[in-house]
């Protein structure tokens, strides 16, 4: 039955498809990952957010988000309509509650592109929901893709470059949070480990038995798992000038293979 249900605890909600929360800094290539994803694997909508901000470049109000007035926005808060909303590099974004509201009555997973503030919103609501962040690998490459971006945009603006760049840092500290993390190098491999994912997800909620190929997702899946992640992430971090720290996080999901 695809409508929402009610967990025991009465702030929480279930939702009938799987819920992802993708996060990124601005410029790790996100959007790049998203599209990919898109169109490569069926069955999962695409949240389109509310922001304040003006469109970048070829950017359609309806198509990457729907862009309105601080007042609109201001009066949607109002009004109860959003899921999360928050306020990034000076600007409101939001997630309506609609987009989700559709995805369930559809039966449908659904994919939400929103910044740190936002994922604890919704992981607050949602326990269950499937959280992924995605790392530049150092700064020097974050701030060349941010200003080859802004180039291709054919608006190079040097001050928003390096808000975006040091608000990095800020961000990535937050990855522990995170259920998986992919890391955006090569990017071949990021989109197949975003894939992987999302395919071993799915099969985990159904319960359906590994095959040779989900077996291989599996794999990737499990090696971008925050819990598996220590050594992998030790240099991006360094470089982001981010220590380690030596306590344990918060406890590992539990996994279990399934049929297993
Ligand atoms: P975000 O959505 O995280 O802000 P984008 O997807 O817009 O970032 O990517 C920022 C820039 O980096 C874009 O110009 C994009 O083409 C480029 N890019 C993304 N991923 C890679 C990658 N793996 N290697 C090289 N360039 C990349
Ligand atoms: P950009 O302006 O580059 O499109 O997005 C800036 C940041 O806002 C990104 O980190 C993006 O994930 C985040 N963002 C986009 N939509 C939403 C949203 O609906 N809610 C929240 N909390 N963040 C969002």
């Amino acid at each position: 039955m695809h409508v929402h249900q009610q967990s025991n605890r009465k702030d929480q909600e279930t939702v009938a498809g799987i819920l992802f929360i993708i996060s990124a800094p601005s410029g790790s290539g996100k959007s790049t990952l998203v599209n990919a994803l898109r169109s490569q694997v069926g069955g999962i909508d695409f949240s389109i957010s509310w922001t304040t901000r003006q469109p970048r470049g070829s950017e359609q109000s309806g198509r990457e988000y729907h862009f309105t007035t601080r007042e609109e926005f201001e009066r949607m808060v109002q009004d109860g309509e959003f899921l999360e909303h928050a306020e990034v590099f000076g600007n409101y974004y939001g997630t309506a509650r609609r987009s989700l509201d559709e995805a369930t009555a559809a039966g449908r997973d659904l994919l939400l592109d929103i910044d740190v503030q936002g994922a604890r919103q919704v992981r607050a609501k949602i326990p269950d929901a499937v959280t992924i962040f995605v790392m530049p690998p150092n700064p020097k490459v974050l701030r060349t893709r941010l200003r080859n971006r802004s180039r291709a945009e054919g608006h190079v603006d040097e001050a928003e470059l390096d808000r975006r760049s040091s608000e990095a840092r800020k961000e990535i500290e937050n990855y522990r949070q995170y259920r998986y993390i992919l890391v955006n190098d090569v990017l071949e491999r990021a989109v197949a480990q975003l894939e992987a994912v999302v395919v071993v997800e799915r099969l985990m909620r159904a319960g359906t038995p590994l095959d040779q190929r989900t077996r291989r997702d599996f794999e990737i899946a499990e090696a971008c798992r925050e819990s598996n992640s220590r050594e992998r992430l030790r240099p991006i971090l360094e470089s982001f000038g981010i220590s380690q720290d030596s306590d344990d996080p918060e406890p590992p999901l539990q996994y279990k293979l399934p049929g297993g």
